[in-house]
C-alpha cells in the first residue's frame, strides 16, 4: 500500500484535533478523526458549565471558521466570552456536521497504541517510509487497525488528572478514599450541588481550575450557608496565584483572581498554605487530609476533596514511537524551555509550529494540550497555530509552516517578572490565503469496524468524573529553596 494514498489521522475531535481536520480539508489532504467519547469535544463537554476567559475572537480556528461560514455559520460576537457548552454546541458540533467534515469523525473510539506497520520503535530499516497504524477499540469493546500516513495526537490531557499528592504520586490512601475525591470541575451549583452544599469541602490546586471551583463553591454558601471551604496549596505566594488582575492581558482571566482574592479576604474560604498532602484517611464519617505545613505535620477534617492539580499526557499510547521529550514537563523537546512554568507562569511564548513540535518518528505531532505535557498555560490560539504550521508541513509547503505568527496574552504576573514582560497577546495567525475546498471520500481505514458518528449533540447534565485540568499557573511548586519542575506560582521558592 502506498503510505501518499492513506489519511492523516487526528486523534481527538476536541478543538485542535478539529482545527486540523480543517487545514487539511483547506488544503485538499485525506484524513479521518478518532475521538473516544461519545460526542465531539468531549473534555470539553467535561467542564461545560465553565466560563472561558479568552473570548471568541481567540477560541476559533481560522481555517474551521472559513469553512464554516462557507455554510452560512455566523460568528458570534468577538468580545463575548464563551462557557466550555458554546464552545462545543455552536462551534464544535456545527463544524463536524458540515459536509465536509461529518463523515469523517468516528465517535466513541479509543485510540490505544501507535506504531509502524511491521516495524517496532527499535527498527530503522524502512521506518519512514512504513505506515503508522492505530490500534483501536471501538464502542462495544471490537478491536482495529487503522493506517495513516501521518498521525496528529491531538488527545489533550484532561482525562489523565494529577494526584493529590505532593510528589506527583497518589497520597497515601487516595485510591481508597475515591469515591470522596473529585478530580476536575464538578459544577457544584447545579448537577453536583447536593453532594457539597453545607460539606466540609477542600480543594486542592492552584491554577485556573481550583480558581474556578473555589468562586462556584463561595456562590453555593448563598444557599447553603454551612458549607466550609478550604483551599489547599502547595505554595505560599498568593499574590502570584491571584495572577494579574488588572494587568492581565484577558481581563476575565484576570477578574479569577481578583474575585477569588475579594472570598478569601471576607473570610468565606480558608486557605491551607503551603500545604503538601501525605495522606488522606477514613475517619467516622469524615476523611482527614495530613500534609505538610510550615508547622510541621497537619490535619485537616472534611467531607470532600476536589483535585483541581492539573493533568500530564498519555504517553503509554506512544511507547512503540520514536519521541522527543522534555526530560521535566513531558512536551515536546523543544517547546520545553519555552513553556516551563518554572520560568513562564504566564504566556511568554516566543511563536513556534511544526519545527518545534517535530519529533524523530517523521510525520507523527503532538499537538494542542497534549503538546505542553504537564505545563498548565496552553492556550487555543497556541494550538491553532500549531496545527496551522504541522498541516502546512505535511502537505510540503514548507514557506508557511515556517511562517508561525503568534501573540499570547501575558497574565500581567510572570514568576521571572512580577511586572509581565512577555510578549504581546493572544492574536492568532494572520489569515492565509485559502486553496478551494476539495470534497473528499473513500477514506481507507483498513477492515475497520467503526461506530457511525453521532451528529446530535445533546446538553446533558454535565458528568465529572477523575479528570481534571490546569490552564493557568499551577502549584505543583517546590519544597523549600528548591526550583521545582512543575512550578511556576511561587517566586519564593523558585526564584
Ligand atoms: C476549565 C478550562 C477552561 C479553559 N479556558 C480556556 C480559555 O479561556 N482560553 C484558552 O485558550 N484555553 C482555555 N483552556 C485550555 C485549553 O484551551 C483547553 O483545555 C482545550 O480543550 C484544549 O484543546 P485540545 O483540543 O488540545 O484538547 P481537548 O479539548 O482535551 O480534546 C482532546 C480530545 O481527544 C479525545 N481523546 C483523548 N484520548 C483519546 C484517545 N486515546 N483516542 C481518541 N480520542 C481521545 C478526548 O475525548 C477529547 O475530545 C481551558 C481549559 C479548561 C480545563
Amino acid at each position: 500500500m502506498k503510505t501518499q494514498a492513506l489519511p492523516v489521522a487526528i486523534i481527538g475531535a476536541g478543538p485542535v484535533g478539529l482545527a486540523a481536520a480543517a487545514h487539511l480539508i483547506e488544503r485538499g489532504e485525506s484524513l479521518i478523526v478518532i475521538e473516544a467519547g461519545s460526542k465531539i469535544g468531549a473534555n470539553v463537554d467535561n467542564w461545560a458549565h465553565v466560563r472561558m476567559f479568552s473570548p471568541w475572537e481567540f477560541t476559533v480556528d481560522r481555517a474551521s471558521v472559513r469553512l464554516l461560514e462557507k455554510h452560512g455559520w455566523q460568528m458570534p460576537p468577538l468580545n463575548d466570552l464563551p462557557t466550555g457548552r458554546d464552545l462545543v454546541e455552536r462551534y464544535l458540533v456545527p463544524f463536524s456536521k458540515l459536509p465536509e467534515v461529518k463523515d469523517l469523525i468516528y465517535l466513541n473510539t479509543r485510540v490505544v497504541a501507535v506504531s509502524r506497520r511491521n516495524i517496532d520503535k527499535m527498527k530503522d530499516a524502512g521506518r519512514e517510509d512504513a505506515p503508522f497504524v492505530l490500534h483501536v477499540i471501538c464502542e462495544d469493546g471490537s478491536e482495529t487497525l487503522i493506517e495513516a500516513r501521518a498521525v496528529i495526537d491531538a488527545s489533550g490531557t484532561w482525562h489523565k488528572p494529577n494526584p493529590l499528592g505532593s510528589g506527583g504520586l497518589p497520597a497515601v490512601g487516595e485510591k481508597s478514599q475515591a469515591d470522596h475525591i473529585l478530580y476536575g470541575i464538578p459544577d457544584v451549583l447545579n448537577s453536583q450541588r447536593e453532594r457539597y452544599a453545607n460539606r466540609r469541602v477542600m480543594v486542592v490546586g492552584s491554577g485556573h481550575s481550583a480558581i474556578n471551583v473555589l468562586l462556584n463553591l463561595a456562590e453555593l454558601i448563598v444557599t447553603a450557608p454551612n458549607t466550609t471551604i478550604y483551599w489547599a496549596m502547595r505554595g505560599k505566594n498568593l499574590k502570584q496565584v491571584y495572577g494579574g488582575g488588572g494587568e492581565d492581558a484577558l481581563p476575565a482571566r484576570g477578574r479569577l483572581g481578583t474575585r477569588i482574592q475579594g472570598y478569601v479576604d471576607a473570610g468565606k474560604i480558608e486557605i491551607v498554605s503551603p500545604f503538601r498532602v501525605r495522606e488522606i484517611k477514613a475517619a467516622v464519617q469524615e476523611l482527614e487530609v495530613i500534609g505538610e505545613s510550615s508547622d510541621g505535620i497537619q490535619t485537616i477534617r472534611v467531607d470532600e476533596i476536589i483535585a483541581a492539580t492539573g493533568a500530564r499526557p498519555d504517553l503509554d499510547m506512544l511507547r512503540e514511537l520514536r519521541l522527543e521529550l522534555d526530560p521535566a514537563l513531558e512536551s515536546t523537546r523543544a517547546l520545553g524551555p519555552m513553556i516551563d512554568p518554572n520560568i513562564h507562569s504566564c504566556g511568554t511564548v516566543r511563536p513556534h509550529g511544526e519545527a518545534e513540535l517535530r519529533h524523530p518518528e517523521k510525520n507523527f505531532y503532538i499537538v494542542g494540550m497534549k503538546s505542553y505535557g504537564r505545563a498548565p498555560t496552553f492556550l487555543l490560539a497556541t494550538g491553532y497555530e500549531q496545527v496551522r504550521s504541522v498541516v502546512a508541513a505535511l502537505t510540503g509547503d514548507w514557506e508557511a509552516a515556517h511562517d508561525v505568527q503568534l501573540n499570547l496574552p501575558e497574565t500581567g504576573v510572570c514568576s521571572t517578572d512580577l511586572g509581565g514582560e512577555g510578549t504581546a497577546c493572544c492574536g492568532t495567525s494572520a489569515s492565509q490565503s485559502a486553496p478551494a475546498l476539495i470534497s473528499l471520500s473513500n477514506i481507507p481505514v483498513n477492515n475497520i469496524r467503526l461506530q457511525p458518528i453521532n451528529l446530535q449533540f445533546e446538553a446533558v447534565p454535565v458528568t465529572i468524573a477523575n479528570v481534571t485540568h490546569e490552564c493557568g499557573c499551577d502549584d505543583t511548586c517546590c519544597s523549600d529553596g528548591v526550583k521545582s519542575t512543575t512550578c511556576g506560582c511561587d517566586d519564593d521558592c523558585c526564584a
